[in-house]
């Protein structure tokens, strides 16, 4: 038997940031979406419309990692290096290239397949800004 198929469904979520790095968990918002979409199997596209954020998978358990992955990121493309884009922000335009802008999820039973460990963040890396988030869900 199928499930009855609708359209996809694109959601506008909008978020706030507080610090100029941030990793916000946005796993919960995610699964609530999902919850109230209806959609039991699917795709879940996740991205962010912005240069200098992005959009990670990674454990969400232990909140020391989020200042890890900071740490790492900074060694990759330090604040204070000359940088030919010069508006100040050039670190935080590398560090969202290197994580990317999106990503793309199952959806199984209803709900966001994910590992055990596994969450969703948003990265922020020039805030504190006022961003957006777009989601869109796909039923099968
Ligand atoms: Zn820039």
């Amino acid at each position: 038997m199928t499930e009855p198929k609708g359209p996809a469904q694109t959601h506008l979520l909008k978020l706030e940031t507080r610090s100029r790095v941030e990793f916000k968990d946005i796993t919960s918002l995610l699964e609530k979406l999902i919850q109230q979409s209806g959609v039991a199997s699917g795709t879940c596209v996740v991205f962010a419309p912005h240069t200098t954020a992005a959009i990670l998978i990674n454990e969400n358990d232990d909140p020391h990692l989020q200042s890890d992955f900071a740490n790492f990121l900074e060694q990759l493309a330090p604040r204070d290096q000359n940088y030919l884009h010069s508006d100040g922000n050039c670190d935080a335009h590398l560090k969202a290239a290197v994580i990317g802008a999106s990503k793309t999820l199952m959806i199984e039973g209803g709900k966001l397949l994910l590992g055990r460990w596994q969450g969703i963040f948003f990265c922020e890396f020039d805030g504190p800004r006022r961003r957006e988030l777009r989601v869109k869900v796909i039923p099968d």
